[in-house]
């Protein structure tokens, strides 16, 4: 029994997180020894080579939880670890949006958008069942501006609203969209929020979301590769005028796109 202890704490010793001390908002990689299996802020890690992707909650406060099982096939331990979360330094910006979007929702609107949130998340589940899906590393889905990056607090016609959860990247109304990298197409609808929006799946937790299309021209279950074009920029949904949100998932929690763009 002091044997199997003293084997848990050997491997707890060996797991590891990079950065250390990650910001609000982003993506971390996780290392273990083989035969691990755990979560972060309850999103479970995919070990591929004892390496796993997570993400910290952008609402996260000073730490997130996580959960490491080791042991055997008689003994598994459920060990709980602690990851320390910075703050992200964010600017808050002032947005002018359409009338329609500022009262608050009606019971029949309230509907919708709960529907919507809720096709949101199961689509976000089954980023967790596919394998790594690409080789190549993440490109931008447009090489043009960022206008809002991912964090920025924001107030929409003077009322305070939740932090921006994706990047802005600008574009005129049918300007190219592309994958980020080789995906499956989740999901494509016409959301009250997002307007015509793409959900591709990368595997092992990961998914990139392309919301305000003018058109999306792929369907779900497409297969798509890094670069292909998947959509065109337009101004469907809760915006101002023509851009692209740019989105990352890590399962339900949204990170900064911007760090897929530099994975190990
Ligand atoms: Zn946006």
């Amino acid at each position: 029994m002091v044997l199997a202890v003293l084997a848990t704490l050997a491997t707890l010793q060996n797991v590891t997180w990079e950065p250390a001390r990650p910001i609000q908002g982003s993506l971390i990689v996780v290392a273990a020894p083989s035969g691990v299996f755990g979560q972060l802020a309850g999103e479970p890690l995919h070990f591929v080579d004892g390496r796993a992707f997570a993400a910290v909650p952008l609402g996260a406060t000073d730490s997130v939880e996580l959960q490491v099982l080791t042991g055997n096939e008689e003994v598994v331990e459920n060990n709980v670890m602690w990851v320390p979360v910075t703050p992200r330094q964010a600017a808050g910006e002032k947005v002018q949006a359409a009338e329609r979007f500022t009262p608050p929702p009606d019971s029949a609107l309230l509907v919708r958008i709960n529907r919507e949130r809720g096709l949101s998340l199961e689509v976000a589940r089954r980023a967790h069942e596919l394998p790594r899906l690409w080789k190549a590393p993440f490109q931008r889905p447009r090489a043009t501006r960022v206008t809002s990056p991912f964090g920025a607090g924001r107030e929409v016609n003077g009322v305070w609203r939740s932090t921006h959860s994706g990047l802005d990247i600008s574009g005129r109304k049918g300007d190219p969209v592309r994958a980020s990298n080789r995906g499956v197409v989740a999901l494509v609808g016409n959301f009250f929020y997002g307007g015509i929006t793409v959900y591709l799946l990368h595997g092992v937790g990961l998914m990139t979301v392309y919301h305000h299309l003018s058109r999306a021209l792929v369907s779900a279950g497409d297969t798509v590769e890094r670069g292909q074009l998947i959509g065109r920029v337009g101004a469907t949904g809760r915006v101002t005028g023509p851009h692209l949100h740019w989105g990352a998932q890590f399962g339900a929690i949204s990170f900064d796109p911007a760090d897929l763009l530099t994975l190990p």
